[in-house]
């Protein structure tokens, strides 16, 4: 099984990216944004709650988001990959993360993190809110989720870094571009993982 995280600031073009993964390589893709905005689509009590957070911008509490992930995250136990958008996005929810699926045998493989510079994030994400239908597409949240994104995922890059998992890129250019360079990425794993299996 060949796991990815994918992280990034908002806009950095993660959805897309893990769909193109997901299309070539019939990974799962696993978004918890998604999977949070579907709970608030149902109205539940938790959903009700969840919403609280993300429409302020501010990340919803590890155990509820952990809890969720993992039901989608076991169905696809039989899967070739999982693809984690947006998750961790706390040093805490990597360690979380990391003891969860070691456990269950369902190792990391690769960590990816999508670079892009602020003024690009900005201009493409106050485009997108035009139509995205995201209850925290809203300039005053968009502040907010950036802020997030420096005080609380930022020092992630560090955490992999240091682990020497980190494999940077930049997510300035046009798509199609940017997914070549991850794909190659992913190709090289692939193929190293299917040499250490032959050995
Ligand atoms: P996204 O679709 O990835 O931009 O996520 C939208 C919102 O969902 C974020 O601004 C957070 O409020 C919430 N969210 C997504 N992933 C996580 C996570 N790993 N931990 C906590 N909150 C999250």
């Amino acid at each position: 099984m060949f796991n990815i995280i994918l992280f990034g600031p908002p806009g950095a073009g993660k959805g897309t990216q893990s769909g193109n993964i997901s299309r070539e390589f019939g990974f799962v893709h696993l978004s918890t944004g998604q999977i949070l905005r579907n709970l608030i689509r149902r109205g539940t009590a938790s959903g009700e709650l969840i919403s609280k957070f993300v429409d302020r911008g501010y990340l919803v509490p590890d155990d509820i988001v952990l809890r969720e992930l993992f039901r989608e995250a076991l169905k696809h136990k039989k899967s070739p990959g999982l693809i984690f958008d947006g998750f961790p996005r706390t040093v805490h929810q990597a360690v979380m993360l990391e003891n969860l699926l070691e456990k269950r045998d369902m190792p990391v493989s690769m960590v990816i993190s999508l670079d892009v510079e602020q003024d690009e994030l900005y201009r493409r994400i106050m485009g997108r809110s035009v139509d995205s239908g995201r209850s925290d597409d809203h300039e005053e949240v968009i502040r907010q989720r950036f802020m997030t994104y420096e005080e609380e995922t930022l020092p992630l890059k560090e955490f992999y870094r240091n682990q020497g998992r980190l494999v940077e890129i930049s997510g300035m250019a046009p798509v199609k571009e940017v997914y070549h360079n991850i794909r190659e990425q992913i190709l090289q794993r692939l193929n190293g993982e299917g040499r250490e299996e032959e050995q």
